[in-house]
């Protein structure tokens, strides 16, 4: 489902060149839940990024569901993006706006029709479990419920890959815990693949299938989750 192959990443500025991803090959089977951890620095949005076509190879390739996204440009990357979406931190909602027109931002850009939409928009509420918030504004919402409005958004065009970007961090541990198990559910029921980022070492544990460790832009480990974190 996604292929990344010599892939480095390079910023350059007045200040100097920075290697943000350095000689990375990755290859993430579909239906998987893929965790990249780090600390700080170590090129996991870099890495994120370029995977949605945010942010171009320096070198390499980067191929998802099909796409070699570090190729394409203008309207193929943006139609490659709907099958590759993304959640956030700080949720990047709309404020002016409700639940639904949240939602359904998605859907209109994409040309589905008003009926459609609200069709549409009435299955991602419940499968995110916001039945009843319809019609509040985020600035109503509590942290969990504003991220499940960005999941329900990011589901909305029927993407084949979610990316999810520290979209924990900003959460306490329990409401952390409820948004962990929508994403696995998500994960099996519509068997979604999915890569997040986290410097957080219990939401790999929870809920990941297979890790890498970046550090430095390099991929020191990878493996299944269990033999990467092994008690010693
Ligand atoms: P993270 O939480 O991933 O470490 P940061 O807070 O470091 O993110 O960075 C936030 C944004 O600023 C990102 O879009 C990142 O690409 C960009 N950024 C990070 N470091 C630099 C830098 N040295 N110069 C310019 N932009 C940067
Ligand atoms: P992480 O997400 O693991 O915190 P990042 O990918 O944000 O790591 O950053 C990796 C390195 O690249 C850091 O040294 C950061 O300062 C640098 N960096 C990130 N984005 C930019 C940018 N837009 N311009 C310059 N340097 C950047």
């Amino acid at each position: 489902m996604i292929s990344i192959k010599d892939v480095k990443k390079i910023y350059s500025s007045k200040k100097g060149q920075v290697k943000a991803v350095d000689e990375v090959n990755l290859e993430i089977k579909e239906g998987e839940i893929f965790g990249v951890i780090g600390y700080s620095g170590a090129g996991k949005s870099t890495l994120i990024r370029m995977l949605n076509g945010l942010e171009l190879p320096t070198q390499g390739s980067v191929t998802v569901a099909g796409n070699e996204v570090s190729k394409i440009k203008g309207s193929k990357l943006r139609k490659a993006r709907q099958e590759i979406s993304m959640i956030f931190q700080h949720f990047n909602l709309l404020w002016s706006r409700t639940v639904r027109e949240n939602i359904a931002f998605p859907l209109e850009i994409a040309g589905v029709s008003r009926q459609e939409r609200l069709k549409r928009v009435d299955e991602l509420i419940k499968l995110v479990g916001l039945e009843g918030r319809e019609d509040a504004y985020p600035s109503q919402l509590s942290g969990g419920q504003k991220q499940r409005v960005g999941i329900a958004r990011a589901l909305a065009n029927n993407p084949k890959v979610l990316l999810c970007d520290e979209a924990t961090s900003a959460l306490d541990p329990q409401t952390t815990d409820s948004i962990l198990e929508l994403l696995v559910d998500i994960n099996e029921r519509l068997g979604l693949t999915i890569v997040l980022i986290t410097h957080e070492m219990h939401v790999i544990r929870k809920i990941c299938h297979r890790v890498a460790v970046m550090e430095g832009g390099k991929i020191v480990e990878i493996g299944p989750v269990l033999d990467v974190f092994k008690n010693p």
